[in-house]
């Protein structure tokens, strides 16, 4: 219905990444009439919009993906073991044309407010268009890793070559062949392109603050048996799936790596750095929980740097040392470390050396200026709350969201906040979100809405917002569910601590995915816990 340029809505959702799909899905086959906005194009979210050389998952495949379809998950084919961006795009788009989701998202647009109106109990939304939406319920699937973090470098502004951000690379091909290239960063995203864009560059420069801990990927080719098998039962893995700890199938080992013989530790360190990927981290149950076990981790690895890097001062610039293994998310990669041991390749450590300033013709550090046709960033970004806080969304009686977070994100159970009714968020913060494989935790989430929209309806209720006491008993859940570990320990964008100025405020909720689900199961089975619930 138009009440005069003001459409009226269910349900709006704020992005078309996989949680804004999903819930266009979901809420609109439950009867709703919901409508998604996206700044991009068409849909993928982060997997639209990292495109750069080497952008490719760190969950494998047959588990990084839906699970809502019988008939989806049967029927797509992966064809390695860790999808590379352009296949994660292609598979958003076959789930866009296969539910006919495009329907209803408005595309190349941006949420710009989003305000409760009191005298009526609805969401007054505007866009960037000047498009002006009511709806009664609002569903932030917003993503975490979605507004890029480009550092203030003085000079910035002066580079006469091309700049570019990992997480806004252009769509077409952009021809490195015979350039010198800088990367600024060494986190997951710089660990991917550089090897690629070292082996086409006529020399590339890897400008490091921080040395991360990063392990082999082995990206095979996705062996047909093993899809056989999981597809023949899919149900019951996805099921252990919700049940794990991170929302993945990793072999966890249970034994603690202080009670092993320094020989089992040897023999299984080396058996996980040949699976590859994040079953490293699941070779002892308490790799993230006890400082002496994550050393015996952390030195294995350090080795493995020092044996692959020839030059043994870039190893050791290589070789991190400020933080636990795994309290940074681990890097996943290809020939990451080799990389370094090319003739074209230059690392600079701006620790030692800090960049100060960015010149017409490349980056000085440590004096000197190291010449560039193209300054690549692969800086990360405003993480878990960036896309939240990029729009002016205000609560009851005209409260900012920036305010209620002034001290770090507040949620019950990372769903809803407490002045803030009929706002949910997707896979934010206070839930296991970045720590959890994504998939998983934007189902768990998107179901839980869906069902709770439906309770909503069924009693006859218009409104549902956390309390303001279960609020505050969350978030101590949260911040005690961190400080059981060792991730407080590492200044990672979990923490916030990549931006400066941020409060320094564990984001994720680390108690494990299937406790996790098991809580929020139990807060709908008794009527919604912790939320008031009003006609
Ligand atoms: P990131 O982990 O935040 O890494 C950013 C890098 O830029 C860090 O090395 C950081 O150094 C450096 N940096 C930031 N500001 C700087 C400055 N002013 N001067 C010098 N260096 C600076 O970001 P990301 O690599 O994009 O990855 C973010 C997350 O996205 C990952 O942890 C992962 O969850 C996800 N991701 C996943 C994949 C995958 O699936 N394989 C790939 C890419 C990204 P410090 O460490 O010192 O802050």
């Amino acid at each position: 219905m138009l009440t005069g340029d003001l459409e009226d809505l269910d349900v709006l959702i704020v992005g078309a990444g996989f949680a804004g799909m999903y819930a266009v899905h979901r809420l609109r086959g439950q009867g709703l009439r919901v409508r998604a906005y996206d700044a991009a194009d068409d849909v993928g979210g982060t997997w639209y919009w990292n495109r750069y050389p080497g952008a490719r998952c760190d969950i494998e495949s047959l588990e990084y993906s839906y699970s809502f379809s019988e008939e989806l998950q049967q029927d797509w084919e992966w064809s390695r073991r860790f999808p590379e961006q352009p296949e994660m795009l292609a598979y958003a788009r076959h789930v866009a044309d296969r539910f006919d989701l495009r329907r209803d998202i408005v595309f190349a647009t941006r949420i710009t407010s989003v305000t409760f109106d009191e005298g009526d109990g609805r969401w007054l939304v505007t866009t960037d268009r000047g498009q002006r939406v009511r709806a009664r319920f609002c569903v932030m699937a917003t993503g975490c890793l979605s507004v890029p973090n480009v550092p203030d470098l003085p000079g910035a502004d002066r580079f006469a070559g091309r700049v570019l951000h990992t997480a806004t690379w252009p769509a077409e091909d952009v021809d490195l062949a015979g350039q010198r290239v800088g990367v600024v960063g060494t986190g997951a995203s710089g660990i991917q392109c550089i090897p690629l864009i070292a082996q086409v560059a006529d020399h590339l420069t890897v400008f490091q603050r921080s040395a991360n801990f990063s392990v082999q990927g082995l990206n095979v080719p996705l062996d047909p048996e093993l899809a056989r098998e999981r597809k023949a039962h899919y149900g019951e893995y996805r099921e252990r799936a919700r049940r794990s700890f991170g929302g993945m199938l990793l072999r966890q080992n249970r034994v603690h790596a202080l009670t092993a013989s320094a020989e089992e530790r040897d023999r299984e360190f080396s058996a996980r750095w040949g699976l590859g990927g994040f079953e490293y981290m699941a070779a002892f149950d308490d790799l993230i929980f006890d400082p002496a076990a994550n050393d015996l981790a952390a030195d294995y690895v350090r080795d493995k740097i020092r044996q692959i890097v020839r030059d043994p001062e870039v190893a050791a610039t290589l070789t991190p040392t400020d933080h636990p293994i795994g309290t940074k998310r681990i890097c996943v990669d290809t020939d990451y470390y080799d990389t370094f041991n090319r003739d074209n390749v230059t690392l600079v450590d701006v620790r030692r050396d800090p960049i100060t300033e960015i010149t017409e013709t490349g980056v000085r550090a440590g004096g000197r200026v190291h010449e560039l046709d193209i300054l690549v960033y692969a800086t990360g970004f405003h993480a878990m709350t960036g896309a939240l806080l990029a729009m002016d969304v205000r609560g009851r009686g005209g409260r900012r969201l920036a305010d209620h977070w002034a001290h770090g994100p507040r949620t019950y159970l990372g769903l809803g906040m407490s002045g803030f009714p009929n706002l949910f968020v997707v896979a934010g913060p206070g839930s296991p979100s970045v720590i959890s494989n994504a998939f998983v935790s934007l189902e768990q989430h998107v179901d839980w809405i869906g069902d709770c929209l439906a309770y909503l309806d069924a009693h006859r209720l218009t409104t549902i917002e956390a309390d303001p006491a279960a609020e505050d008993d969350w978030v101590a859940d949260v911040n005690a569910a961190a400080a059981r570990t060792l991730y407080p320990q590492a200044n990672s964008w979990y923490l916030g601590a990549n931006i400066p100025g941020r409060p320094r405020v564990f984001m994720p909720y680390v108690g494990g995915v299937g406790r996790y689900h098991k809580r929020c199961a139990a807060v709908a089975a008794d009527g919604y816990t912790g939320f008031t619930l009003s006609a």
